[in-house]
């Protein structure tokens, strides 16, 4: 869609809202490559419910390309990329089998994460959801979204009755141009305080 409207209407985003589904590693890696800011909640299932450590208790040194451990320990990668984008990084057995916090980390002999290639470019998308520019996204894209679900639940666009493109292109114009009335007709309505009561009556 945004090369379309880029094609089309010389038109690029600078900034792309969404919520989580759009939040995968390839499409944020896509929009950043193309300087267009994902304001998009980021789609991370490394979290853990159980207690344990997640992978956001560890901390990943760039420059040595490592993870240190809450214990303190390192965890190394040998740098084989599995599945096209994903690197394992892996504790030794020597530091686990001795460490405190173990039942805490892992039930395995040794503590392995894993990271994606494409890592950094998360980090620098969840850095953005502490910005105001974020948040103004949200709060825009939860306004058209709104459109969307009156659309569907209340001038009952939740099925198509016509079949075919054309028809569904016809249905949705029709939707979409009584929806626009109606919030012409409530915005020519709206009167000064004083006449608000002679309107609605
Ligand atoms: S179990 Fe291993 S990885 Fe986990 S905290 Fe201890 S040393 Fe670190």
């Amino acid at each position: 869609m945004v090369e379309r409207v880029e094609r089309r209407f010389d038109l690029r985003p600078r900034r792309l809202a969404g919520d989580t589904a759009y939040g995968a590693v390839r499409l944020l890696k896509w929009l950043v490559d193309r300087n267009i800011a994902p304001h998009l909640p980021v789609w991370d299932k490394s979290a853990r419910a159980d207690g344990t450590y997640s992978r956001a208790d560890f901390v990943f040194d760039q420059e040595r390309n490592i993870y240190v451990c809450p214990g303190g320990a390192k965890l190394t990668s040998t740098g084989n990329i599995d599945q096209g984008h994903i690197v394992y990084y892996r504790a030794s057995k020597n530091d686990c089998s001795r460490c405190s916090l173990k039942p805490k980390c892992t039930t395995a002999t040794a503590r392995k994460l894993t990271r994606d290639l494409n890592e950094d470019v998360r980090d620098r998308v969840r850095a953005l959801a502490d910005t105001e520019a974020f948040e103004q996204s949200r709060r825009e894209r939860k306004k058209v979204e709104m459109r969307f679900a009156r659309m569907k639940r209340i001038l009952r666009l939740d099925r198509f009755r016509l079949r075919g493109l054309s028809g569904i292109r016809d249905e949705v114009l029709l939707t979409a141009t009584a929806q626009n009335l109606r919030r012409l007709a409530k915005l020519l309505c709206r009167a000064p305080p004083s006449q608000a009561a002679s309107c609605s009556a």
